[in-house]
Formats: C-alpha cells, structure tokens, sequence
C-alpha cells in the first residue's frame, strides 16, 4: 500500500467532526444557485412513487416554488387525473384546455393549457378526470409511450425546469412521465413500509432507461414526513440511507401540519409562510437538486 490516501483520511476526519444531518451524513449546506442570463431548454423531472400519499404532490408544488424564487422558470404537469396539483394552485380545471387535450392532440400548441400561478415564474398546464381516460385512447397509439415527450419537447425552450406530478401508479400514464423525463424524483415517506414498493418502482425506471429513454436517470430519493423527535422516525430514515446511500437527499422534509394547511390555502408553502421550517427544507431541496444538477 501506498501511503496516497493522506488528504482522503483528512477529510474523512473533518467530516467527523462537523455536525450531522438528519441522514445521519455530516450537515450540508448548498449555496444559492447563481442567476441565469437565459432559459431553456428545461430538465424534465418525473415526481414518482406508484404508492399515494407519500408527497408527490406536496414536493411538485413546493420545490416548484422554490426553484421559482430561485429566478427558474417552470412548468408544472398535472399528471394525476385527481387533479390534486391543480387543486393545491387553486387553479381552474372545468371548461379550461388539460394535458389530457394535449395528449389526444400532440400538434396543438401546449401554450393553451398553460396557466399562470400566483407565485411569479410558476406555470401549470392542469388536469381533471377526463386524464383517467388517456390510457385507453393511447393504447391505440404509435409510440404511445412517447406521447408526453412530443407535448413537452415544444416547450422546453420556454423554462428551465419541468415537474411532472405523476399519479400512483406504474401504468402507461407514469411510463408516459418517465419516457418524458431527464430525472426522477422519488419521494418516501419515512413510514414503516417506506422501502416495500420501491424495489419495482426502480426496476420500472431501469426498464424505462433501457427500452425507451437512456438519457433517464435517479434524480434522488427525497425522505418525506419525518418525525426526528420519534426513535422510530429516526430509524426509518436510517434504514432508507442505508439501503440508498447515494440517491438520497441530505435535505429530510420533515411532517408538519403546516402542508395541510397550505393545500386547503391553495398556495406553496413558500409564499402561505415562508419563514417556516418546511418552506426553507424545500428551498434547501431546490439548492441541492441544482447543486447536482448544474445549468447545462
Ligand atoms: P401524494 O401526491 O404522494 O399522494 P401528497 O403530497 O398529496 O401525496 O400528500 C398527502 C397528504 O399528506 C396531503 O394531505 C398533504 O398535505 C400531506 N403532507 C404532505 N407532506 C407532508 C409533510 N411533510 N408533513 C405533513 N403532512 C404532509
Ligand atoms: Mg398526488
């Protein structure tokens, strides 16, 4: 053995010495990403995990508006027929154009789905249960599972970034949402049973980057709902870094009442208060994913 890994063992030793993070790794800060001359073309990142109510939807919106405070443009995707991201925006989804009308005609101009949000910078094309039909209509497709992409091709230009809010499930809609992106994004609830499920899930993305679109890559595992004060909170997240020591996030979205409130005020929790605890884990979680993920 050569004696080459002295700088290495010094900075393990530093490590050691600085304060831990909630996942257990020595704390890091991610600094305020720099300001863009330009926009375009955007990163595409599917929010996925075929088990509802694990923050999805909760993360779409807020890391959204994060990212939009960040001067990002972005564009959100309602890809759930419950219609739960519009729902949380407050904004219209009757007698308005959907992604579902985009899916059925991929040459319409996506433009006319586009809402504006409250928050500067943050725009949505909704949806509403007419999307619980797109999978019937697709299967009868070409490159149906390409159909997504084609929408979100003709405005890539226009933003920075792209979220697709999936709904819970690993059908041809999700296939849809993971053909269409750059990144996935899986969030887990830091729950007992947090890991059943995802070993198909990323045997789903693999098979995904593999059959249909090899630029599709782990974005990261966010860890949602954590209860640090709780043994077992701590030891469910614990369990996640060691089966996914890599993918997951040193940001940890703690729960809070504060989300519930911010889906019945139909706003980011950002902007409904964003002096709080939850508002800066989204805005540190929009620091890390443009820390890994620098500007092309
Ligand atoms: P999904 O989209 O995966 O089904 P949601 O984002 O809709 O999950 O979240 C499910 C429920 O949990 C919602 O009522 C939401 O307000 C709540 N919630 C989300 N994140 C948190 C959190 N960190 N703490 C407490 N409640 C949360
Ligand atoms: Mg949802």
């Amino acid at each position: 053995m050569t004696n080459t890994s002295t700088l290495e063992d010094t900075l393990i030793t530093t490590e050691v010495d600085l304060p831990l993070g909630p996942t257990g790794r020595p704390r890091r800060e991610f600094p305020v990403p720099p300001e863009l001359r330009g926009h375009g073309p955007a990163r595409v990142i599917a929010l996925c995990n075929q088990k509802g109510g694990v923050g999805k939807t909760t993360t779409t919106v807020n890391l959204g508006a994060a990212l939009a405070t960040y001067g990002r443009r972005v564009l959100l995707i309602d890809f759930d027929p419950q219609g739960a991201l519009s729902a949380n925006l407050k904004v219209e989804t009757d007698d308005v154009s959907t992604i579902y009308e985009l899916l059925l005609g991929s040459e319409r101009d996506p433009q006319v789905a586009i809402q504006q949000t409250q928050i500067p910078g943050l725009d949505i094309i909704p949806a509403n249960i007419d999307l619980s039909a797109a999978e019937v209509h697709l299967v009868n497709e070409v490159a149906r599972e390409h159909t997504l992409a084609r929408v979100l091709r003709r405005v890539s230009d226009r933003y920075d970034v792209i979220l697709i809010d999936c709904q819970p499930s690993l059908g041809l809609l999700t296939v849809n949402a993971l053909s269409a992106a750059d990144g996935v994004l899986v969030p887990l609830e830091c729950e007992y049973f947090a890991l059943r499920g995802v070993a198909l899930l990323l045997q789903t993305i693999e098979k995904v980057h593999d059959r249909l679109n090899d630029k599709l890559e782990l974005a990261g595992i966010l860890a949602t709902m954590h209860d640090g004060r709780t043994l077992h909170g701590r030891q469910v997240l614990e369990r996640v870094v060691e089966a996914f020591p890599e993918q997951v996030f040193h940001t940890v979205i703690s729960r809070t009442v504060r989300f519930p409130e911010t889906t019945a005020a139909g706003e980011p929790i950002t902007s409904y208060a964003s002096s709080s605890v939850g508002a800066g884990a989204y805005r540190a979680l929009a620091r890390e994913l443009l820390a890994r993920w620098p500007a092309r």
